[in-house]
C-alpha cells in the first residue's frame, strides 16, 4: 500500500513538474506553419516556463506565388519561379527564426524537402517527393535528445495541403516506433480554430491518424484577457510572428484572425495520457499575472 502511494506521490510530482516546465517539439510541413500554435507557445514559453522547439520539414520553397511585396523588401522578383525557388529557402527560413523569436522558440531543426506544389495527395509525397526514411531517422534522434513532453503537429484532414497531412503522419508514426527507453511524448494535430462543422476523425488509410469521436478537443483562448484596462490579449504575439513571414503574403490577411487554437488528441496516445494535457491547458488558461 506504502509502495503505491509513493509511486501515486512521484507519478503527480513528475507530472507537475512535466506542466510546470512543458517540453514541446512542433513538427511542421513548411515554414509558417507554426502560426498555428503560435499563442500557445509564447504562453508556454513566457509564463510556464516551457522550452517549445520547431522541426520543419521542407524548405517552402513553392510560396512563390505570394512573394509579390517581398519582392520589393529583398530586392528580388521572387514571384519569378526560378528565382524565387532559388532564393526563398534561406529568406523563409530567416523569417520563420525572426518570427519564433517573439514566440520564444528556442532550437529549430531543417529538414530541407522539397516544397513541390499543392496538392492533396500525400501519398506521393510520402512515398517518392520527400525521403522519408532519412526525415524519421532524423525527426527519432531529436525526440530522444530532446525528451519532450508533447509534440504539436499537423492534423492532417482530407482538405489541408498533402504536405501537412504527411507532416502529421511522419510525426505520428515516427512517436510511435521510438526504441523503447525513450520518453513518450504525446502527440496533438494542430486544428487551427476548427471547433464546429464536421468533426474531424482520421485520415482515411492512416489509421494512426485517428481522434475518437468522442476525444477531447483542447483549446487555447487567443482573447484571454489582461494588461491595462485589460485591453490585452495573446493574438499580438500571433500577430508579431505572421508579421515576420514577409515572403507570404497571404499569411499576412491572417493577422487578428482566428480566437482559438485547437489540439486534437490522437487515440494513439492512449487515453490514460489526457490527465498530462489537460494539466498543461488548465495551466494555460491561467490569468497572467498582471
Ligand atoms: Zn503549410
Amino acid at each position: 500500500m506504502k509502495t503505491l502511494r509513493l509511486a501515486t506521490l512521484l507519478f503527480l510530482v513528475s507530472l507537475t513538474i512535466a506542466v510546470a516546465q512543458p517540453r514541446v517539439l512542433i513538427v511542421t510541413a513548411h515554414p509558417d506553419d507554426e502560426s498555428g500554435c503560435a499563442s500557445t507557445v509564447y504562453k508556454i514559453t513566457h509564463e510556464l516556463g516551457g522550452t517549445v522547439d520547431l522541426a520543419v520539414i521542407t524548405n517552402g520553397e513553392a510560396g512563390y506565388k505570394y512573394s509579390t511585396f517581398a519582392s520589393e523588401v529583398y530586392g528580388v522578383d521572387l514571384t519569378n519561379e526560378a528565382v524565387g525557388r532559388r532564393e526563398l529557402p534561406a529568406i523563409r527560413k530567416k523569417e520563420l527564426m525572426a518570427g519564433g523569436k517573439w514566440v520564444g522558440i528556442k532550437n529549430y531543426f531543417f529538414f530541407d524537402q522539397t516544397d513541390t506544389h499543392y496538392t492533396l495527395d500525400c501519398d506521393t509525397v510520402l512515398r517518392s517527393v520527400w525521403d522519408v526514411a532519412w526525415v524519421k531517422q532524423r525527426l527519432t534522434k531529436i525526440l530522444q535528445q530532446g525528451g519532450y513532453d508533447f509534440v504539436f503537429t499537423m492534423l492532417p484532414t482530407d482538405s489541408t495541403h498533402g504536405h501537412h497531412k504527411a507532416a502529421g503522419i511522419i510525426a505520428l508514426q515516427t512517436v510511435s516506433e521510438l526504441p523503447a527507453g525513450t520518453r513518450l511524448p504525446v502527440v496533438l494535430g494542430m486544428g487551427g480554430g476548427r471547433v464546429d462543422g464536421p468533426r474531424y476523425t482520421e485520415l482515411p488509410k492512416y489509421s494512426i491518424t485517428r481522434v475518437d469521436s468522442d476525444a477531447k478537443i483542447y483549446v487555447f483562448d487567443r482573447l484571454q484577457k489582461f494588461g491595462f484596462k485589460n485591453a490585452l490579449d495573446y493574438r499580438t504575439p500571433a500577430n508579431w510572428l505572421i508579421a515576420e513571414h514577409k515572403s507570404q503574403g497571404v499569411m499576412q490577411t491572417y493577422i487578428n484572425m482566428g480566437d482559438k487554437e485547437t489540439f486534437y488528441y490522437f487515440a494513439m496516445n492512449g487515453a490514460s495520457r489526457n490527465e498530462e494535457v489537460a494539466v498543461l491547458f488548465d495551466a494555460l488558461a491561467r490569468p497572467r499575472k498582471q
